[in-house]
Formats: C-alpha cells, sequence, structure tokens
C-alpha cells in the first residue's frame, strides 16, 4: 500500500477487483484466424487491416502477432496509427487508408509507410512530393468501384493507365473496396467485381487487392493479388447467416456487485422499465455503457440483451446504466450466482455478432466501442 501511494497512477494497473469489467483479447485466435485465411487464398497474400486500433483490441500486440506470424502487409487508418505500426513491424509494407495529406508529407519517409491515394488531387501532390524528395517508397492507388466513397473513378483510372505504363507514379498495388461483400447475392459485387478484373488488365504488372474479409469468401473472382480483411481477424462472422467460420477472439466479463431480491411489481433501473412479474432475484453487475455495453441493448423488450451466468442465458433486467447492468436470475438456481463471480456477456453462448443484434449495430461498432472503454486482458502475448 505504501509503494503503490508512491507509484505514479500510470504505473498502477487496474485489476479485475479494481475495475470489476474486463474484455479479454486471444492474440492465439487471431492468428488462428489470418492463418486459416491465408489458407483459404491458396496463392493470394493475405494482410491484415489493424486500423481503429485494430478494430479496439490494440494495435501494438495485434501488429506484432501477425508480424511474427509472417504477416508482410498492413493497412491502417492515418500517419498517426503508421508510426505505431512500424514500431511493432519494422519491415512490413505499410498502408495508411486515409491517403496521403502534404501537411503530413515528411512522415511518410521517415516511416516507410504508402499513402493509399484516394483522388486525382491527392496523386498530383504525392507526385509533386516523391518527385522533390527522388522516394520511390510505394502508394496504393484506390479507384471506386461503385462504393462512392473513396478513390478515383474508373474513368480517370483508365485515362491514368496510359501515363502508367510509362511513369508508374511508385504505384505498388491497385485497389478497390466491395460495399456490399456480406451480401454474396446483391448485384452490385457482380458489377464491382467484373469492373475492377478490366480495370487490372489496364495495370498490367502491378498487383491488385480488392476482398475484405467478407470479399475472401465470395471466392477468386473477388480475390486480385492480395486480401485486405479487417473483421474476421477479430472474430466477426464475415458470412452472415451462415455459420462462423472463425475463431472467437474477444471475452466481455464484468463482476456481480451484489444479488437482490425484487418483489412481485417492483421495478429495476431507470424509468422502471422493468417490472417483477413475480418474486424475482437480480444480479447487478459491474459494466456500463462507460465501458462501452451498448444501452441500446436494453431498451427493446423484444430484443434484450441477455449475460451468461452458470451456463445459463439470462436476459437484462431494466437499463443498462453507465457502468452498472442488472440481470434477471430468477431462473438460475439460489446460489449460483454470488458476489465477486464474473458473468459473461460476449464469450463462448453470445458472439460478439448476437450482442451487436440486440443493440441494432453491427460487430465493427461494437468491438470499436468496447476496445476503446473497456479494460483490456491479453491471451497469447
Ligand atoms: C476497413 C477496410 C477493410 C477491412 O474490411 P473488413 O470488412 O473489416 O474485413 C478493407 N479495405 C478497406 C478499404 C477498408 O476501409
Amino acid at each position: 500500500m505504501e509503494l503503490a501511494h508512491k507509484l505514479p497512477a500510470s504505473a498502477q494497473e487496474p485489476t479485475d477487483a479494481e475495475t470489476g469489467a474486463a474484455l479479454t483479447v486471444d492474440l492465439e485466435a487471431i492468428e488462428a484466424n489470418w492463418r486459416s485465411l491465408s489458407q483459404l487464398l491458396v496463392i493470394v497474400e493475405c494482410a491484415a487491416v489493424v486500423k481503429a486500433d485494430a478494430y479496439g483490441l490494440g494495435l501494438e500486440p495485434v501488429t506484432k502477432k501477425l508480424a511474427a506470424a509472417g504477416c508482410k502487409t498492413f493497412f491502417v487508418a492515418d500517419i498517426a496509427e503508421a508510426r505505431r505500426a512500424r514500431a511493432c513491424a519494422p519491415e512490413a509494407k505499410i498502408y495508411v487508408l486515409k491517403g496521403f495529406n502534404s501537411a503530413r508529407a515528411t512522415a511518410f519517409v521517415e516511416l516507410a509507410a504508402r499513402p493509399v491515394i484516394n483522388s486525382m488531387m491527392e496523386l498530383a501532390e504525392w507526385d509533386a512530393f516523391a518527385a522533390s524528395r527522388n522516394w520511390r517508397g510505394g502508394a496504393a492507388l484506390q479507384v471506386d468501384t461503385g462504393m462512392n466513397r473513396l478513390g478515383i473513378s474508373a474513368e480517370e483510372a483508365a485515362a491514368l493507365a496510359v501515363r502508367v505504363q510509362n511513369d508508374n507514379h511508385g504505384i505498388s498495388l491497385l485497389m478497390s473496396h466491395l460495399a456490399c461483400a456480406e451480401t454474396p447475392n446483391h448485384p452490385l459485387n457482380t458489377q464491382q467485381i467484373r469492373l475492377f478484373r478490366e480495370l487490372r488488365t489496364l495495370y498490367n504488372g502491378i498487383p491488385s487487392s480488392l476482398a475484405n474479409s467478407s470479399g475472401i469468401f465470395l471466392g477468386d473472382p473477388a480475390h486480385g493479388d492480395l486480401a485486405r480483411p479487417g473483421a474476421a481477424l477479430y472474430g466477426i462472422n464475415p458470412t452472415p447467416g451462415r455459420p462462423n467460420p472463425m475463431h472467437r477472439v474477444v471475452e466481455l466479463t464484468g463482476l456481480i456487485l451484489q444479488i437482490r431480491n425484487v418483489e412481485r411489481g417492483g421495478s429495476v433501473g431507470y424509468g422502471a422499465t422493468w417490472i417483477a412479474k413475480r418474486a424475482s432475484r437480480v444480479a447487478v453487475v459491474a459494466l456500463g455503457y462507460a465501458e462501452g455495453l451498448m444501452r441500446a441493448a436494453s431498451i427493446d423488450r423484444k430484443r434484450m440483451g441477455t449475460a451468461v451466468i452458470g451456463n445459463k442465458r439470462c436476459p437484462f433486467a431494466g437499463r443498462i446504466s453507465m457502468d452498472l447492468v442488472c440481470i434477471d436470475i430468477t431462473a438460475i438456481a439460489e446460489g449460483v450466482a454470488r458476489r465477486g463471480d464474473a458473468v459473461s456477456f460476449i464469450g463462448r453462448e453470445v458472439t460478439v455478432d448476437d450482442y451487436a443484434a440486440t443493440a441494432g449495430t453491427i460487430g465493427y461498432e461494437i468491438l470499436t466501442g468496447l476496445g476503446a472503454k473497456c479494460r483490456r486482458v491479453y491471451r497469447g502475448v
């Protein structure tokens, strides 16, 4: 105790008992997911998208683990993330998805990071900068094939291809992004794949990249030379509506602070939205929206979220509060749940995708939200 007082606050790692909530990240499972996607791709290289702090799970530990496993190409959001990734993967190719920015130009050289060029304006700026520095570090050229987000148009790409044959602007990758890959039958997939194939032939000799996680499962025509999975690495199902082929990566737990009895007719929580239909028992757990547990998962009674206690799914009772949630444990035997026990919110029973569905969102938003707010614990470092 004496010693702890003298340590700076940052050196005092909070423990389970101190915060009551933990997001456990299994790095071995992330590696296994990367390996199984690589195997699926056979001769196509498998990169890793580690933007948004590796979907909230920690850019540094994930990048280190995958670089050690043999991953050679990483995609990050911005130059700040490129700096963090470079420190973990000295040899890797690092592409910056949010593109080139003249104000941050020198950082691309210092970090040997490659911008994803998303407009003709960016290309002109990149060209001028690269020429002035005689820099040949490479860049990806993104073409918009139907999503209307980032990228030069197909027409611009076709016109540019002629010039690229003479001076290739240091373009090391031709890429595009699928808008509907998780819906295999969506007509936009066929359209985008066809257009991208036409463009590839114009950029002969330059590697190409189209597939995100779900795109990998669309088969060969969507693969190109390099796949860019993110979500699937982190255990989100890339094939919604079908069994999840990926390993489970995260577990979200909270500790029970107390068990209380609620009389028939008594209400629980803010707004008194939950009324006990019979004499009930409720577990109060130390986890709430401040730690990333989505309050929306406790609003609609029809898709009320659940937590797992003693191998049984128990529904939330009333609204999720800032750092607390109440759970109806009337259905489980007395004594099975005790003060100090860990309750599982996401794990073997309730997947990230299940939980996202109860909150009316997607696994991506759940992971990035939890990762930013909840204490993270790593397995398999
Ligand atoms: C985020 C992103 C990816 C990864 O997508 P997932 O669906 O998470 O696999 C790939 N490419 C681009 C351009 C992205 O922005």
